[in-house]
């Protein structure tokens, strides 16, 4: 049980105390996107490095997941499977439609065949660089959600907009027309990450765990407006940009941060295992 957030409580509302107690159930949401890393032969590599790793572990307290790219998702599931390790299986991108006029597409429908468990949206690379939007993602998610699978949103502002001061908005915005018209019962299968633009990848600056601290607590402001305290206190809001074993812990023990989306520092299998082993440390001294 991770407890991490209820050792000093200060003097808080009803409200936020049922939210920080629904939080006491909550596993930790730990994951990675391979994006364009692995061939299918290091795909296969990875899960035969990696899975025996993972068997040494206790993971009742965590979701853990690994998003590899379409080619390799058939090779990690199957692996998977076979070990029968609760590891989560994702895809990276999905197309809305179900019919066939789509060409070079990927519908959920074939996701859900595979089975894939979580499908991410709206990565900030998908919005900037093929010009994916708010309304595409809530597209995308409606599409998962039909086809009974967990929907990990990407959210989070450019450095343009945190420069101008309107990062909060731009957040705002991102998280009210991605879940525009997703019913209520559908929240138990959707995830946010937010992911700062200007924090991930090689260029990426890391975010100041008090900035992180405050924008997850605004998102969770906008969820609790959206659907109601209850509801937004079970959405799992992830972090994610240049999390890496030194900055792990800072962010992690954060209130609203219910997980962490990881790329680089996870896409060795060992440098994974490391930071499954950080989180799982900070539980056990904790609880
Ligand atoms: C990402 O690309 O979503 C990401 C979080 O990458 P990194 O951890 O390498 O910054």
């Amino acid at each position: 049980m991770r407890l991490i957030r209820f050792l000093q409580r200060p003097p808080i509302v009803d409200s936020l105390l049922v939210k920080l107690d629904e939080k006491r159930l909550m596993k930790f949401y730990l994951g990675t996107n391979w994006k364009m890393h692995r061939t299918n032969t290091e795909a296969r590599q990875f899960v035969a490095e990696f899975l025996p790793l993972v068997r040494e572990l206790d993971l009742s307290s965590h979701y853990l997941f690994v998003i590899p790219s379409f080619t390799s998702i058939q090779i990690v599931r199957d692996a998977v499977t076979a070990s029968g390790l609760p590891l989560k299986v994702g895809a990276q991108n999905v197309h809305w439609e179900n019919g066939v006029e789509a060409t070079g597409e990927i519908s959920a429908r074939i996701l859900a065949d595979i089975p894939v468990d979580l499908v991410e949206i709206g990565h900030s690379e998908r919005r900037r660089k093929f010009g994916e939007t708010d309304t595409d993602v809530n597209r995308k998610a409606r599409a998962v959600l039909d086809h009974d699978l967990k929907a990990l949103i990407c959210i989070g502002e450019s450095r343009a907009e945190k420069e101008q001061g309107i990062g909060t908005q731009a957040l705002e915005k991102q998280v009210r027309e991605g879940l525009e018209g997703i019913p209520r019962k559908a929240l138990s299968k959707v995830m946010l990450a937010y992911e700062p633009t200007w924090a991930i990848g090689v260029a990426g600056q890391p975010a100041d765990p008090s900035y992180v601290q405050e924008k997850h607590a605004g998102i969770r402001e906008v969820l609790t407006s959206m659907y109601s305290a209850k509801i937004a206190a079970e959405v799992p809001l992830l972090f994610g940009g240049s999390v890496n074993h030194q900055n792990f812990r800072s962010y992690a023990e954060i209130v609203n941060v219910d997980g962490l989306f990881v790329g680089r520092a996870a896409w060795d299998p060992e440098s994974f295992i490391e930071l499954i082993k950080i989180s799982r440390c900070m539980n056990a001294s904790l609880s």
